[in-house]
């Protein structure tokens, strides 16, 4: 059977990705839209073929409980309020699947999981990036170790913004900047292909004074952090540069190198490595494959096997504890220490 998802947000992510990779997915259906734009959200079930009675507005949203075409509901909302509508849709019976970077502060995130526990409903954070075959065979290459330990990290996720007034420039809205936005990209990867935790971080951030785009949130943010096996990860995120977005593992024979890494396509993985005297360079081609589709049938296949997701709340969780602690490192100019975190009790 496919699993039928409630899309909650018709912005840019659900209308331009989304939606249309729900269309490519094996075990995953669109089957309920969610809205505050009654006039668009016509529009777009009419494209997708949802039927008027499974339309809902955010006062609505709570007679999804009633519905038993939905077994998830997708949140694609500003970050601010990824906790409430996860807590509604948890308390509606819901599995839930939660747009990043999972919420504003580790408080909201807390009460996300338990209200998922309680409800004994599964909860994932859509880290597309650990679904997608490039970055998942980078994280494989590093594993087998023919590249030697890992010793160094640089990863950078840059973009620019232009638009004062949308809620990516409101800190109620995006509980911060370039860091939660798209600096998450970097931590989270970097957390991901090196299976480490980080166990202190060192950052300093800064905002052009007087630019409206930054009065409420940073501009940039660059941090290192610190692994216990040693490794450093120099990560930085700008929202005023041209795009650029890539990291390199130096690991001890040959580096490994992701460039449009965090793009929604288009990843290009090199790779170089010592061979006796000899420097032996290698692009690695794969399949091109929709992110969002594979994130999202990944969450399907866990809900009919009844098994954990590989990105569950507590990795959300996770990055925030590591972002408050970026963020306290930068106000205090100062090295911030990480407690050890339990487990993360991800799925295969
Ligand atoms: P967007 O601004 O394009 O869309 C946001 C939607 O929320 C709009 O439909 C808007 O009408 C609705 N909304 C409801 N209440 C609102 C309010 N008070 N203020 C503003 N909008 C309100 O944003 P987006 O780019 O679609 O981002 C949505 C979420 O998806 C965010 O959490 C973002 O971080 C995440 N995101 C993830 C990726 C990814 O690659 N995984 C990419 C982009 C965005």
């Amino acid at each position: 059977r496919r699993i039928g998802y409630a899309v909650v947000g018709l912005g840019h992510l659900s209308l331009e990705q989304i939606l249309p990779a729900l269309s490519s997915c094996k075990k995953s259906k669109l089957t309920a839209l969610v809205s505050g734009s009654p006039d668009k959200m016509k529009k777009v079930a009419a494209q997708y073929g949802v039927k008027p009675a499974n339309c809902y507005s955010y006062q609505t949203y709570d007679q999804l409980k009633n519905n038993k075409e939905v077994d998830v509901i997708y949140i694609v909302l500003p970050n601010s309020m990824h906790k409430e509508f996860t807590v509604r849709g948890a308390a509606a019976g819901k599995h839930i699947l939660c747009e990043k970077p999972m919420a504003v502060s580790q408080q909201e995130c807390r009460e996300m999981i338990a209200a998922c526990k309680k409800a004994n409903v599964k909860l994932m954070v859509a880290y597309r990036i650990q679904y997608q075959p490039h970055n998942r065979t980078l994280r494989d290459i590093l594993k087998k170790g023919e590249f030697g330990n890992a010793k160094f990290v640089d990863a950078s996720n840059c973009q620019s913004s232009a638009n004062p007034e949308h809620w990516r420039h409101k800190k109620a809205l995006a509980g911060g900047g370039a860091l939660p936005d798209i600096g998450l990209y970097c931590l989270n990867t970097t957390r991901f292909v090196l299976g480490e935790e980080p166990t202190e971080v060192f950052a300093y951030q800064y905002s052009t004074p007087g630019d409206p785009l930054f009065k409420e949130v940073e501009e940039l943010m660059s941090w290192q952090m610190k692994f216990p096996s040693g490794i450093i990860a120099s990560c930085s995120t700008h929202y005023h540069v041209h795009e650029s977005r890539y990291y390199r593992v130096l690991c001890e024979k040959g580096w490994l190198h992701m460039d449009k890494a965090y793009a929604y396509k288009g990843q290009q993985l090199s790779t170089a490595r010592a061979e006796g005297m000899q420097e032996l360079h290698q692009q690695i081609g794969l399949a091109e494959k929709d992110q969002f589709a594979l994130e999202m049938d990944h969450f399907s296949g866990c809900i009919i096997e009844n098994k954990p997701p590989y990105t569950p709340g507590e990795e959300g969780l996770q990055d925030q504890i590591l972002m408050e602690a970026i963020y306290q490192s930068a106000k205090e100019g100062k090295p911030v220490k990480i407690a050890a975190s339990t487990e993360i009790p991800r799925g295969p």
